[in-house]
């Protein structure tokens, strides 16, 4: 802890930062490609859709990606500045992303500086009155993701995110270690382009299984055009899946 917490400010301002949100839950996956991106802003829209008050945050600074699933130029948004950053509302959500600095331009950020960067966007972004955040991570296991979740402290849910793949699932089996290890608390798993293959894994596990989202070929057309986007087949299997993550709350 006191390696973490030093003597920067920002780690006390980022609990306080975080204080006006009800539920906070990152979206993880030890692998990249596996829909962590996708699932993490269709999940904002159907919330915000259904009335709550939600707010999405892009972690990922390597290849932020959540602004083309929504269609926005990163860029245009404005952020408010005020006694910190008042993110922009886009399609109903509160929305923060480094690419609302950097663009589309890749951040060659390692170890330190992603640390860095991490605690400056927790620090800075001024969340409203939020019934959820959700967060959108980088792929992996590394310090940084654990820093991330200790910045965030205990109040983090986390929902894991696999392919119903063995090479998937194998570092599912490492990501659910490190996170027991440090007592984080897991919701559950969604299982991405699979048929409920992995509903065992989970019984097995003691992982609550959220649910399965289809292969949906429709997806990529819909990409940037949210009202195409709940056309499909991927919203209505993931709107099930948030009724159960709401149901979780209660
Ligand atoms: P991650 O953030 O984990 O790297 P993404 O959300 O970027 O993953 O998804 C990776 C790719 O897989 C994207 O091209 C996305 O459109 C596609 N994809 C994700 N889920 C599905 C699905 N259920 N059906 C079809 N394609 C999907
Ligand atoms: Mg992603």
């Amino acid at each position: 802890m006191e390696r973490l917490y030093g003597s920067d400010p920002r780690l006390e301002i980022i609990p306080k930062r975080l204080e006006s949100i009800k539920r906070i839950i990152a979206i993880m996956s030890s692998k990249g490609g596996v829909g962590k991106t996708l699932v993490a802003t269709t999940a904002s829209l159907i919330l915000a859709d259904k009335k709550y008050r939600t707010g999405l945050l892009d972690l990922d600074f390597t290849n932020p990606s959540t602004h083309i699933v929504l269609g926005i130029n990163p860029l245009e948004m404005q952020p408010v500045e005020e006694k910190g950053v008042i993110p922009p509302k886009v399609h109903g959500v509160e929305y923060m992303s480094i690419a609302i600095y950097s663009g589309d331009k890749p951040l060659p950020l390692r170890g330190e500086s992603i640390d860095e960067v991490f605690r400056e966007i927790l620090a800075i972004t001024r969340w409203g009155n939020l019934d959820y955040l959700l967060i959108d991570t980088p792929p992996g296991l590394g310090d940084e993701h654990l820093n991330l979740l200790t910045y965030i402290g205990e109040r983090v849910e986390i929902v894991i995110i696999t392919t119903p793949s063995p090479l998937a699932v194998r570092s599912v089996d490492r990501l659910l270690e490190i996170l027991w290890d440090g007592r984080y608390r897991v919701i559950g798993l969604i299982e991405n382009m699979g048929r409920g293959v992995l509903k065992q894994y989970c019984r097995e596990k003691g992982v609550e299984y959220l649910g399965n989202i289809l292969f949906d070929e429709d997806l990529e057309r819909s990409l940037g055009d949210i009202e195409k986007l709940r056309e499909t087949m991927f919203w209505e299997n993931l709107s099930s899946i948030v009724t159960n993550i709401i149901s979780k709350g209660s």
